[in-house]
C-alpha cells in the first residue's frame, strides 16, 4: 500500500516524538475558518536559540524501520508498528517546502537503522548535505549520529548541522547489554570524542567519581566508558582498569558551571557551533539517581556535552522481556532536570546532591532544598556579606539573584523587601537567610503549614512551633514548609512532629 507524503509524515513524527532532545510543543489546536495557522500536531517542535528566541522545528525521522531491538523503543524491530521512510531527497525538498510555508525554521532529523549503522547515516547526511549545499538553507538542523557509523560520516554530520546528538541511552554498560544489546558503549562514546575534537575541545579522560556504597567505593563512569556495573546495595567491586579508591587531581574537581565558563564558543563556527547533546533512558533499568547524576557530570566535562537530556521511560513502549517495569513518575524526570541546572549554574557536583546515603532525589522537593536541608551546618547565610558562590546555595535564589544582591548591598541595607525586589524567592529562601547587619526580619509573614488533607484550610502558623524564631532547628518541620506538593496531617507518611500537640 502507497502512503501519502502525509500519512507518512504522520507516521515519522510520532515516531520521533519519544526523542525528549527537543521539545514538542504538546497542541493539537487546529485552524478555524478565516484563522491564521495551526497548532501544526504533524512534527513542529520548539527549540530555543542562543539569543532565547524560539524556534520551530520539524521533527521528523527519515525512517522508523529499525534493525535494532532496543527494548525501550517504540521503533524497535519486533514492535509491531506501521513503518514508513523517506528517501533523502524527498525529505530536504519537505523541509524546504515547509520552510518556505514559513511553518518551520529548523529541522531535527533522526532515524531508525537501516540496514546498517553507515548507510543509515549515509542517507541522513545526505538530507543534510541536499539542503546545505542544493537549496541553500541556513535554517537551524539537529542531527542525531546513529552509533557504530564511521567516523568520516559523524564528521559530515558535524559539518553541515549545527548541533549533533548521540544518545547515551542507558546509565551503565548492563543495562546497555540487557536493554539495547544491538549498541555498545564504544559505538556510543566514539562519535562522542569525535564530535568533541570537531567543536575544538579535546576530550578529557576523567576517573571515575567515587560513590561509597554501604562502605565500598564504586566507579560510576568514567566518561570514557559507561560503569560496568549496576552497583546493586551490597558490595560490586569496581571495573579492573580503575583503580579504587579513585581521588580526582584538583584539576579534575572543576565543576561543570566553571568549566562551561571557561570554554570559549563560537556560535558562528562553521562546524557544529551549537556543540552536542545526549539523551538518557530514566527508569527502564535499576540504576539510582546519584549514578545517572554522576555520569551527566562526566559526560559534560569529558566531552564538552552540551545538554544532558533525561527521557522517562515510558511502560506501554516495553519489550516483553523487560517484564512490566514500573514506569517512573514523571517528577523523577523533573528532579533530574532541576538537579541538571544545579551543574550547569550553581557549581553543583554530582556528588553535592546526592551520595550513598541519599541515593535518589526526592520527589516532593526541589534539590536545592533538599540538599539545603541535609547541610543545615552552612545556614544561616547572611546576604548582606556573603560571596557570590554562597549565595548560589541558597534555596531561593538564582544567579541573577545572587548577581543583584552583589550590587545592591553597596548602594545600602538588604531588607526581606528589597531582597524580593531583587528576585529572590523569599518563600523559600527566608529560612536560610541571617539578618546580619542588614537588621532585616526574614520570617516574617512565612504563612502557614497546610491543613488537614481536602479541607482546603491553613492549617498552623510556623510561629506556634517557633520556627520565627529558630527555623534551621526544626529540619522536619522545615521540610513541610518546603515540599512542593503540601501534604496533609492525615497523610500516612506525614512525618511525626512531637511538638505538634503543645
Ligand atoms: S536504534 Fe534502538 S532506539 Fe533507535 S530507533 Fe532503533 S530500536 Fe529505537
Amino acid at each position: 500500500m502507497t502512503l501519502s507524503v502525509e500519512e507518512r509524515i504522520g507516521i515519522l513524527a510520532d515516531a520521533a516524538k519519544y526523542d525528549a532532545s527537543c521539545s514538542t510543543s504538546g497542541s493539537a489546536r487546529k485552524n478555524s475558518p478565516g484563522g491564521l495557522g495551526s497548532g501544526a500536531p504533524a512534527g513542529i517542535c520548539h527549540a530555543w536559540s542562543s539569543d532565547g528566541r524560539c524556534v520551530a522545528l520539524l521533527k521528523v525521522l527519515l525512517s522508523n524501520v529499525c534493525a535494532y531491538d532496543c527494548a525501550y523503543c517504540v521503533n524497535r524491530r519486533s514492535s509491531d508498528v506501521p513503518r514508513s521512510s523517506f528517501d533523502p531527497d524527498e525529505l530536504a525538498r519537505l523541509v524546504v517546502e515547509f520552510y518556505r510555508r514559513n511553518y518551520i525554521e529548523g529541522v531535527f532529523l533522526s532515524s531508525g537503522v537501516i540496514g546498517c549503522p553507515d548507510a543509515t547515516m549515509e542517507r541522513l547526511v545526505e538530507v543534510a548535505r541536499r539542503l546545505r549545499l542544493r537549496d541553500r538553507f541556513n535554517g537551524y538542523i539537529h542531527m542525531k549520529v546513529i552509533p557504530g557509523c564511521s567516523d568520516f560520516l559523524v564528521l559530515q554530520a558535524a559539518r553541515f548541522a549545527d548541533r549533533v546528538s548521540v544518545n547515551i541511552e542507558l546509565p551503565s554498560a548492563a543495562s546497555l547489554a540487557d536493554i539495547a544489546p544491538d549498541k555498545t558503549p564504544e559505538s556510543i562514546f566514539r562519535p562522542m570524542r569525535t564530535l568533541a575534537r570537531a567543536s575544538g575541545f579535546e576530550p578529557r579522560r576523567l576517573p571515575p567519581p567515587a560513590i561509597a556504597v554501604h562502605g565500598s567505593v564504586h566507579a560510576a563512569g568514567n566518561g570514557d566508558s559507561l560503569p560496568d556495573r549496576r552497583f546493586p546495595p551490597g558490595f560490586s567491586p569496581p571495573p579492573p582498569d580503575v583503580p579504587s579508591p579513585v581521588r580526582r587531581t584538583p584539576d579534575d574537581s572543576i565543576s561543570v558551571m566553571d568549566a562551561r565558563m571557561r570554554r570559549r564558543r563560537d556560535p558562528s563556527s562553521p562546524v557544529l557551533p551549537a556543540g552536542q547533546t545526549t539523551q538518557m533512558v530514566v527508569g527502564a533499568s535499576p540504576e539510582s539517581d546519584a549514578q545517572i547524576l554522576a555520569l551527566a557530570e562526566n559526560l559534560y566535562l569529558a566531552y564538552d556535552v552540551r545538554r544532558v537530556y533525561y527521557s522517562a521511560f515510558i511502560g506501554t513502549q516495553a519489550h516483553p522481556r523487560m517484564g512490566s517495569p514500573r514506569p517512573p513518575p514523571l517528577a523523577r524526570e523533573h528532579r533530574l532536570y532541576q538537579a541538571d541546572w544545579l551543574f550547569r549554574f550553581y557549581g553543583f557536583a554530582a556528588s553535592d546532591i546526592l551520595d550513598a546515603d541519599h541515593p535518589d532525589l526526592d520527589i516532593r522537593m526541589d534539590p536545592k532544598c533538599s540538599w539545603a536541608l541535609r547541610n543545615l551546618h552552612r545556614f544561616p547565610v547572611d546576604p548582606s556579606r556573603a560571596e557570590y558562590a554562597e549565595l548560589l546555595r541558597v534555596p531561593g535564589i538564582g544567579p541573577v539573584s545572587a548577581s543583584r544582591i552583589l550590587n545592591a548591598r553597596r548602594e545600602g541595607r538588604l531588607s526581606e523587601r528589597s531582597l524580593s525586589r531583587l528576585g529572590v524567592v523569599m518563600k523559600r529562601a527566608r529560612w536560610f537567610l541571617a539578618a546580619g547587619g542588614g537588621g532585616c526580619r526574614f520570617h516574617d509573614d512565612a504563612g502557614a503549614l497546610p491543613g488537614p488533607a481536602g479541607t482546603g484550610a491553613a492549617g498552623p502558623s510556623p510561629e506556634r512551633f517557633g520556627l520565627r524564631r529558630d527555623p534551621l532547628s526544626h529540619p522536619e518541620l522545615l521540610r513541610r514548609f518546603l515540599e512542593d506538593r503540601p501534604r496533609g496531617r492525615d497523610s500516612p507518611d506525614q512525618p511525626e512532629l512531637p511538638w505538634e500537640d503543645r
